[in-house]
């Protein structure tokens, strides 16, 4: 083999969630990655379905390349299919960018530390030398990673800007590639699909082409792009992690940190501790990246940033039954977040309209925290989606349950809703069981409570009645919650049985 530049390190990969979960004294499920720069979910369009075509041709390879995507990033971008090269994912194209400008010789300039490592990798893989006399080639992060700026462009030429994060800044360089430019964009940060590596870049047709003739034969999946053509038709809309990122700024703010105005989906916090930030917050399962002298925080959500933020105000860690828990089958994924003390904070959004509706008011009356994000199937209709989630949520409540030691274990309740009377009565001594009448029903709601009752191991009996369905359902859900909210309570030492302790 051709000996590496001495002092040459290959790019490092942060550790795996089970690797840190050990060192956290945890279970993986608890772990919580802020360091990633990847959205906490992906897009609603990743769904099993998304491959069905590509599962059916998988046996043969992608003849005549991939028209489709070619097109379909063309106009995203507003460029012509020409000019796009297709890569598994941006790192393939800073490679490719770096092997095809310079060589043994060459000198490729590339962005003051603290900047995204691989482009130092690619020069040393290429042959050639990190400086900044005459390059052969320069590469520009824009937004910057890990700092989140948006650097000036530099007026060297050719030019590789990295435009990993655009979709979060809103600028691009795209206009100038027929002034020597080159941009590398991503489907691994808005667009959620970085587990599928697919990047592309946009280039003037010439070198698009050179570009192309230095690729492997076919260096993308096809079932990654089947996946990045479905997230195409229906383009993230990146303005709420914007505003959780401004959110998330002001907090550490008035916590006495400084994170630095940021373009991008993370945000960069100088301090000289970071290492020591770092291990206070594995310990409650929450990663940051340590990188530069400070701390990236990828931007999650506001139940998990608001994790991060109870952290590093040194507060003390939630107490409580809780449980994170994610069900993920060929029709759905779901994710669910559960806290028994809670004080109502819910959210529940499958898309399954009604069932979405059904669960809050379960939570909320259950006096739980809830929060539950999906993907799923809604092409048949609700059927896949709302019984995946009930089933999710009733398996989140077990772990949440623990050993149940110690639970009262029964709980009932009577609930009046305008027309409707509901009746229900629980019992979490671990026994599966369902009686649910319901008149009328809906459509989905007494399976839907079925399939929550028998994961969550609880016998459940419910019984409404009422003129307008929709009611009954409703009075049925606040009825299980209120039950439910009796039976969870500790009370006890064990769970009370004449058979012993359960
Ligand atoms: N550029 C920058 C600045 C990045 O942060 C990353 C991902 N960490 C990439 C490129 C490459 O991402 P991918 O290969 O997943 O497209």
């Amino acid at each position: 083999m051709r000996a590496l530049p001495a002092g040459f390190r290959p790019y490092e990969w942060a550790p795996s969630t089970e690797e840190l979960a050990a060192r956290a004294g945890l279970d993986p499920v608890e772990i919580v990655r802020f360091d990633g720069n990847v959205p906490p979910l992906p897009l609603a369009s990743s769904r099993p379905g998304a491959l069905a075509a590509a599962l059916a041709d998988v046996n043969t390879y992608p003849h005549g390349g991939y028209r489709e995507i070619h097109e379909a990033i063309a106009d995203y971008a507003g460029v012509e299919p020409e000019n796009v090269v297709l890569g598994a994912g941006g790192d393939d194209l800073i490679l490719l960018c770096a092997r095809a400008f310079a060589g043994a010789g060459d000198t490729v300039a590339v962005p003051p530390d603290p900047t995204y490592p691989l482009y130092r990798v690619a020069t040393q893989l290429a042959g050639a030398e990190i400086g900044d006399d005459a390059p052969a080639l320069t590469f520009c992060c824009r937004p910057g990673n890990p700092l989140g700026d948006l650097p000036p462009l530099p007026a060297a030429r050719p030019l590789v800007v990295d435009e990993a994060y655009a979709e979060y800044a809103g600028e691009t360089a795209v206009p100038l590639i027929g002034d020597g430019v080159v941009v590398i964009r991503t489907f691994s940060k808005a667009f959620g699909l970085a587990g599928a590596r697919v990047g592309y870049l946009v280039a003037e047709r010439a070198t698009a082409a050179e570009l192309r003739a230095r690729q492997a034969p076919a260096p993308v999946s096809t079932l990654s792009v089947a996946l990045a053509v479905a997230a195409l038709r229906n383009p993230p809309d990146v303005a709420p992690v914007l505003e959780e990122r401004e959110r998330l700024a002001g907090e550490l703010t008035r916590l006495g940190f400084a994170p630095l105005p940021s373009r991008a989906n993370f945000l960069f916090v100088p301090t000289q501790e970071a290492q020591e930030v770092a291990e206070r917050l594995l310990v409650r399962g929450l990663v940051v990246r340590v990188t530069g002298s400070g701390i990236r925080i990828t931007i999650r959500d506001r139940e998990d940033d608001d994790l991060l933020l109870a952290a590093l105000a040194g507060d003390a860690a939630p107490s409580g039954r809780r449980a994170r828990h994610v069900r993920a089958t060929a029709e759905t994924s779901v994710r669910v977040r559960l806290g028994l003390e809670g004080a109502g904070r819910v959210r529940v959004a499958t898309g399954a309209g009604l069932y979405d509706h059904l669960l809050e008011q379960l939570a909320f009356h259950g006096g739980l925290d809830l929060v539950v994000d999906g993907t799923g199937d809604h092409e048949t209709g609700d059927h896949h989606t709302a019984e995946d989630t009930a089933i999710a949520l009733g398996e989140a409540l077990d772990r949440a349950l623990g050993d149940r030691r110690g639970i009262a274990r029964y709980g009932s309740a009577v609930v009046p809703m305008d027309d409707a009377l509901a009746r229900a009565a629980v019992d979490l001594g671990g026994r599966r069981g369902a009686e649910i009448e319901l008149a009328e029903d809906p459509g989905l709601a007494r399976h839907a409570l079925e399939s929550f009752a028998h994961s969550a191991r609880m016998t459940l009996h419910v019984n409404a009645t009422g003129r307008d369905p929709h009611h009954v359902a409703e009075a049925a859900c606040k009825a299980v919650g209120r039950a439910l909210r009796e039976a969870v309570r500790t009370d006890g030492a064990e769970v009370p049985s004449t058979k012993g302790v359960l």
